[in-house]
């Protein structure tokens, strides 16, 4: 029976007979399976950084809207992925991730900005329901938790029902204003 050849065909790469949805191109050129073609683009562009980012700056010249919507696809699609792999690399080389962010910041602060007061806001609406405590007097116990900062400002104003930004700038003022750091009752910093 040679009914498998409608159905499957050989990676010249690795050898292996596959579905054809395991190949991206038309059967007369798909000889080698996407999983191969992946592997062969990423040592690629590995191997030539430059060209790497020379084309993707052509594609995204060509069409820009387009490769925006790629790429948010490809976040979305990824997400975990993603964020494991920041993750890996932080923890690899800590510096080198720090002056890569903060150099891109550096080259681009009206969209870091732009791209801070976005998601602040986002956080700011989110905080909007549960923001029970709001316009109350802060107690010691909130300025005691708005003083850990291993605690994401969210997290915070979530557990004590304040929005996000009094709690992100009553973080601000525990750590900077004299008369908010004796109320939260941290050692007013005399050693200086
Ligand atoms: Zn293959």
């Amino acid at each position: 029976m040679r009914s498998d050849e409608t159905t499957t065909a050989h990676c010249n790469k690795c050898g292996l007979d596959k579905p054809l949805d395991a190949f991206f191109q038309h059967p007369k050129h798909r000889t080698v399976c996407k999983a191969c073609k992946s592997a062969q683009r990423q040592a690629w562009r590995a191997a030539n950084p430059e060209r790497n980012r020379a084309s993707a700056r052509r594609v995204y010249a060509a069409d820009p809207e387009a490769a925006r919507q790629a790429a948010r696809t490809r976040y979305a699609n990824n997400r975990e992925k993603i964020a494991a792999q920041h993750k890996e690399r932080y923890e690899r080389e800590p510096e080198r991730f720090r002056s890569y962010t903060s150099g891109w910041r550096g080259n681009n602060p009206e969209k870091a900005k732009r791209t801070r007061t976005q998601s602040q806001k986002k956080l700011q609406e989110a905080s909007l329901p549960s923001a029970i405590r709001h316009g109350f007097e802060w107690t010691g116990w909130e300025l005691e938790v708005v003083s850990d900062e291993s605690r994401p400002i969210s997290e915070v104003a979530k557990l004590i029902g304040r929005t996000y930004s009094a709690t992100a700038l009553m973080r601000h003022k525990v750590f900077n204003d004299p008369k908010t750091i004796i109320h939260a009752g941290l050692p007013n910093n005399e050693q200086g």
